[in-house]
């Protein structure tokens, strides 16, 4: 009815595994959404979704993401083993990339170039466990799509307007001029999609003040004005702020230092346990997922209480934190498997902020399915569950990202 309809395949590739989904925009239906696991590997999997149909598998040999996105195309067209959406793979209008870190070059999603993909690649330095993957990805769909634009969307960007006093560290500023040391934040487009809806349900007026949490395995928390973040708890790696499922969050530097010299540690070893072995699970010594911690400090276990404890803690510490950031909350939001999905770590973290007219109704916190205010109208704050959508983000922007490059320029059109 006038308006442009296209198909983009939005693709998320990490080291070993590419996550799609593949959108009709602008009505943002997911026609087919999935996975490639254990690429590198002999018996990689595949896991096609299309909705109103059984999800199809597939196993075999997948060396490289080439071969992957390969495999998906193929399976986005396929008649026979009843798995196609499409009748012909160019019906894809667009790409659209998870990039993790876009540094200080990108603060917004792009089209890519030859001069972008090199950005990405020196960005490499920043982000070794990512972006040399987004990359690959990037090529694969070059080579495997000719001709159809390729967008990135990075997950720094929407941080990337936080004031100089709150993106650097007390570091000499030499650091931060000779190896960009600074704080990027991550989750970037979580956090908007949460605070775009949030400010939708508060009305869709004015520049709120909304306190994004993103509590994953990977977690982090944004102070959000308007439509862009003003800080986040995530810094120059997803290392810093919140306590994680296995990441330790904030921890003094000078700890640091003196475990590593006491134990002999090595960078990498320092690495491992600071990535790895802390966080839930170094303080409850048995899990990293919530689930089970929760069912462990049911059960009496002293470790996973501590653990539930020290989470929700440090989660209520940052909000009161940003909270004097923004000079105030207009409302507060939960998302991602953690906060979407957890009635107990809301109700924990919530109970401390009756300071701010927090007030949590229980019943509906118990109840929440999909999005959902949880908070009672009296609440001099409301609280919000939102379901995360970093997909449909990524598919807006390269959308919007295809249509700028192609409008006539002002003047010359
Ligand atoms: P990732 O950061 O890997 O994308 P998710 O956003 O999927 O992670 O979140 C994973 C976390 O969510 C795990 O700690 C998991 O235990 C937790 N989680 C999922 N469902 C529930 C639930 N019903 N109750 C408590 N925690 C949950």
């Amino acid at each position: 009815m006038g308006v442009d309809t296209v198909k983009v395949f939005v693709l998320n590739s990490g080291s070993s595994s590419v996550k799609y989904k593949l959108y009709d925009m602008p009505a943002e239906t997911v026609l087919a959404s999935g996975q490639v696991e254990r690429i590198g590997m002999e018996d990689a999997l595949v896991t096609h979704r299309v909705p109103g149909r059984e999800p199809y598998q597939l196993q075999q040999e997948i060396l490289d993401h080439t071969t992957a996105i390969q495999q998906v195309l193929r399976l986005l067209t396929d008649q026979e083993r009843g798995t196609a959406v499409l009748e012909r793979i160019d019906e894809i209008g667009a790409v659209g990339h998870r990039v993790v870190h876009g540094g200080e070059a990108f603060q917004e999603s792009v089209l890519v170039t030859p001069e972008v993909k090199a950005t990405i690649r020196e960005l490499t330095e920043l982000a070794p466990l990512h972006n040399p993957h987004n990359l690959s990805g990037i090529e694969a769909a070059e080579g495997l799509l000719p001709g159809v634009p390729q967008v990135a969307v990075f997950d720094t960007a929407f941080h990337a307007r936080m004031p100089q006093h709150a993106y650097l560290y007390a570091l000499p500023r030499l650091l931060y001029e000779r190896y960009a040391v600074r704080r990027y934040g991550f989750h970037g487009s979580s956090h908007r999609y949460v605070a775009e809806r949030v400010r939708t349900l508060l009305g869709g007026e004015g520049t709120p003040k909304i306190i994004t949490c993103h509590l994953g395995n990977g977690a982090s928390i944004a102070a959000v004005l308007g439509d862009h973040s003003i800080d986040t708890s995530m810094g120059f790696t997803p290392l810093e702020g919140l306590m994680m499922g296995t990441r330790s969050g904030d921890v003094d530097a000078g700890a640091l230092l003196y475990i590593m010299a006491r134990e002999e540690l090595s960078l990498a070893e320092a690495d491992a346990m600071l990535n790895k072995h802390s966080g839930l699970l170094g303080i409850s010594g048995t899990a990293s997922d919530m689930r089970e911690i929760e069912a462990g400090a049911e059960q009496g276990d002293e470790g996973a209480a501590l653990a539930l404890e020290m989470f929700t803690y440090r989660i209520r510490k940052y909000i009161g934190a940003y909270a004097a950031a923004l000079n105030g909350v207009d409302a507060i939001a939960f998302t991602a498997g953690i906060g979407e999905h957890s009635p107990r770590v809301r109700e924990m973290v919530c109970a401390g902020l009756t300071y701010l007219g927090v007030e949590l109704d229980p019943e509906a916190n118990r109840q929440a399915k999909g999005e959902a205010l949880i908070s009672t109208p009296a609440s001099r704050v409301p609280v919000y569950v939102i379901p995360t959508d970093e997909e449909v983000v990524i598919a807006r922007d390269t959308v919007a990202v295809v249509a700028r490059e192609r409008a006539p320029v002002a003047g010359q059109g």
